[in-house]
Parts: C-alpha cells; structure tokens; sequence
C-alpha cells in the first residue's frame, strides 16, 4: 500500500454488506463517491466479518464473494480518482484462531483490521445499558477486553488494531468515568506488540463524531513514548456522510503529541 499523508485515508469503513449497515444505503459505489467529496486520495473497505458470530451462526455471514465484487467494480469506476482496497473487520480473531487464520488466508483482502468487539461469553458493549451494570463488573469486563485485545496483538497477519478504546465508548456515553490508568500495564504491552510487530495502532475518529472524550491522547502519548510511528485514522462509518469525519480533530490530537513528526 502507497504512503498516503494521514488525513487522505479513511482506513476503517463499513458498506452495506456489514451485518450492521445492510439498511444504511452505503453501497461501496456511493462511498467513493463521498470519500472524493472529502477529498481523500484513498478508502479502505473494512466490512464486519465476526469471527464468533460466523461460527456460532447470530447474525448473517459477511458475503465475501459480492462484498468484492462491487468493491472491484467500484475500483474500476474511479480509477485515477480514489485509491481503492478491500479489507476487512475481523472481530474477535482469538475466539476461533484457527477458522480467522483461515479466512485471512483464503480471503486475499488487501487490509485486515483486527478488533475485539465482545469477549468470551459477555455481549458486545454497544448492546449493553452499563448504567445497569455495577462498577466491580465493569472492571472485571475491561479486564478480559484489554486481555483479549493483548492476546489478539500476537496474531501475524492482522495489520491494523482497531478501537482499543472502544468498550470506553458506550461505558462514557452512560455517563461513568472510568480511569483507564488502572490498565495502563496492559495498554503499554498491546502497544509494544504492536511496535514490536511493525503494525499499525488506528485512531479510530468515533468519539469526535459522539463527542465524547476518551483517553485516546494518554494512549497515543504512551504509544509514541514506546517509539510508535505507525498510526492511521479510521472513521469507523457505517453511514455514507460518515466517512472521513472527526478527521481534523482527531488529527490534531495527534498533532499535539507528534508535533508535526506525522502528517
Ligand atoms: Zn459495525
Ligand atoms: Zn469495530
């Protein structure tokens, strides 16, 4: 993949062949199309494909063979225009190491982000009401979340580690703060696996779009003190008008720690 300057690609998008976006419009055709509106130079399609919701048959199959059809014909189409690659979401890898491996293997997606999205036996956080949930559960929840993130860290053909904030959203959108510091010793060994490894850690430009204030500058400032120079943003959009967004101020963010190292 070129070397795009960072607010030039959204490298985290979902089209309507996400299990989560089937209504939504966003054929990859009409992202494109709003991608060169925002004056991007590239796209990465990342739709879902849940590693334990495929085997365990909860929601509808990622339909690979025409998620990459209308994502080639969508390349052809803007051609010299947009620089299109066809990724993928993979959630909850560990769970089913040997049927992800596979699927990264066969499924010859030009990007593979990997995300924890539920652990093991616990709903995915954006299904959960945590003003419902006590603080002691809470806590034990972001336990396995930050160690199942550190296991999927090892996993070699995963590029990009999305959202490792991401159970923080829903838990700050109910309005409890959390002090993340308390997990500061995993972050820092999931950050060093992915220097270590020479991946890509994303800034994932949600939280601009629900503002809401994450510690997405505590980690990134750990991530650079580490020596991490790999970071791409990634608008997470499910809806067309999406893409890109938060990109400026979550390039700033990024900006105030880097000051100026990354462009
Ligand atoms: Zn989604
Ligand atoms: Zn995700």
């Amino acid at each position: 993949m070129k070397n795009y300057s960072i607010t030039k690609i959204d490298t985290h998008t979902h089209t309507y062949f996400s299990f989560d976006a089937a209504e939504n419009g966003n054929s990859p055709e009409k992202m494109c199309e709003e991608a060169i509106k925002k004056g991007l130079d590239a796209i990465i399609f990342t739709d879902h494909l849940e590693v334990n919701h495929e085997i365990e048959h909860a929601f509808a199959p990622l339909n690979i063979t025409a998620y990459k059809k209308q994502c080639a014909e969508a390349k052809e189409k803007f051609k010299g225009r947009l620089d299109i690659y066809t990724g993928v979401e993979l959630g909850q890898i560990t769970h089913y190491p040997e049927y992800a491996e596979e699927i990264a293997k066969t499924g010859s997606f030009d990007y593979i982000i990997g995300s924890v999205h539920n652990t093991k036996g616990e709903q995915d956080p954006y299904y959960i009401d945590f003003t419902k949930v006590p603080c002691d559960k809470i806590i034990y929840m972001l336990d396995k979340y930050f160690d199942e993130y550190l296991q999927m860290t090892y996993v070699p053909y995963v590029d990009q580690f999305a959202h490792l904030t991401y159970p923080l959203r829903y838990i700050k959108k109910a309005g409890i703060d959390v002090d993340v510091t308390r997990w500061d010793d995993k972050i820092r060994e999931i950050l060093k696996n992915i220097i270590a490894h020479g991946k890509t850690y994303e800034l994932n430009s949600v939280y601009v779009r629900k503002d809401i204030v994450l510690p997405e500058d505590h980690i990134l400032q750990m991530y650079k003190d580490l020596g991490g120079e790999k970071i791409r943003l990634g608008s997470d959009a499910h809806y067309i008008e999406h893409v890109a967004s938060g990109f400026d101020k979550a390039y700033e963010l990024i900006d105030n720690i880097y000051k100026g190292e990354i462009k």
